[in-house]
C-alpha cells in the first residue's frame, strides 16, 4: 500500500516537472531572425565564412518549406513583438546583410519558389558597385516589385558605431540612409540594420528618433533582451551551417538560448 502511495506521489513529481520544464523552455522560445551574408558559389577570401553555397541555401529553404516552417516578413515580427502576441510555434523571418548582388543573382530566384519573404539591408553608398559586388538599383526594384523582398537601411558607409562617432554623422548615417531609400523606392522605409551588428544606447535612440520601427542588431548576449524590437537578435547562417543537422538546431527557436548559456561560462 505505502508503495504504491510512493510510486503516485513519484509520478506527480515526474509531471509537474516535465510540465514546469515545458513551460520554462517556452519561456526561452526566441523567432529564428536568419542573418546571410552572401550567396554564391565563388570563393571570395575577404567574407569567406559568410559565403553561403547556393545550392546549400536551396537545401536550407527546401529543409523550412518541408517542415511547415512559418516565414513572416521581419515586420510580422517585430509587431508580434511589439503587440506582444503569442507567436506562432515555427514562425522564422529570413534578411540579407550588406546587398550583394548574388542576393538578386543567386538567392532571389530561390526566395521565389519557396515564396519566402526576406528583407535585405543595404549600405546605401555601395549600392551598384562592382568592386564590392554590390546590387544596383534597377535590381533592388525588380525584387521589390516582386512583393517578396523588401528594403532596409545598412546605413550610408558602414561604419562601425562606436563612441567614435560624431553625433552628427550618426544621425546622417541613419536619417539620410532612410530618405534616399525612402525617395528610391517610393515607399517607407521600417527596418534598419546595426553595422557589424553592433549598437549603443545612442545609436539605437537616433534609429527610433528618425523613424523606423525595427533595428535587427545580430547577437549582443543574455544582458540584452530577446524581445526589443530596437535591437532584435539573429542568427548568422554561415558556411558552418552547411551541415543540415545545425540548421536545424539554429531555427529551433532556442539556438539563441543555447548560446548565452554557453557564452556565461
Ligand atoms: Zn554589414
Amino acid at each position: 500500500m505505502l508503495k504504491r502511495r510512493r510510486l503516485v506521489f513519484l509520478g506527480i513529481v515526474f509531471l509537474i516537472g516535465i510540465f514546469l520544464s515545458a513551460a520554462f523552455l517556452r519561456s526561452r522560445y526566441n523567432v529564428p531572425i536568419l542573418m546571410y551574408h552572401s550567396i554564391s558559389p565563388k570563393p571570395n577570401s575577404s567574407i569567406e565564412l559568410l559565403i553561403v553555397k547556393p545550392e546549400i541555401f536551396r537545401r536550407q529553404m527546401r529543409f523550412l518549406k518541408k517542415h511547415h516552417y512559418n516565414v513572416v516578413p521581419l515586420s510580422s515580427v517585430a509587431d508580434l513583438i511589439r503587440d506582444n502576441k503569442k507567436i506562432p510555434p515555427r514562425t522564422i523571418a529570413i534578411t540579407f546583410d550588406d546587398g550583394y548582388k548574388d542576393n538578386y543573382t543567386y538567392a532571389f530566384p530561390i526566395l521565389k519558389e519557396y515564396n519566402f519573404p526576406a528583407t535585405v539591408f543595404v549600405i546605401i553608398n555601395e549600392i551598384g558597385r562592382p568592386a564590392q559586388d554590390r546590387i544596383s538599383w534597377d535590381e533592388i526594384a525588380l525584387m521589390q516589385e516582386s512583393g517578396l523582398v523588401t528594403f532596409g537601411s545598412h546605413t550610408l558607409t558602414h561604419p562601425y558605431f562606436s563612441k567614435e562617432v560624431s553625433p552628427g554623422s550618426l544621425k546622417k548615417e541613419i536619417r539620410d540612409s532612410k530618405k534616399i531609400l525612402e525617395k528610391k523606392l517610393g515607399r517607407k522605409v521600417d527596418s534598419f540594420a546595426y553595422p557589424v551588428g553592433r549598437f549603443d544606447s545612442r545609436s539605437r535612440q537616433e534609429v527610433i528618433d528618425a523613424g523606423y520601427r525595427l533595428a535587427v542588431a545580430s547577437n549582443p548576449g543574455k544582458a540584452f533582451s530577446d524581445r526589443d524590437v530596437f535591437a532584435l537578435k539573429r542568427l548568422r547562417i554561415s558556411r558552418n551551417c552547411s551541415n543540415l543537422f545545425i540548421f536545424w538546431v539554429e531555427t529551433s527557436g532556442y539556438y539563441n538560448f543555447i548560446r548565452e548559456l554557453k557564452r556565461k561560462k
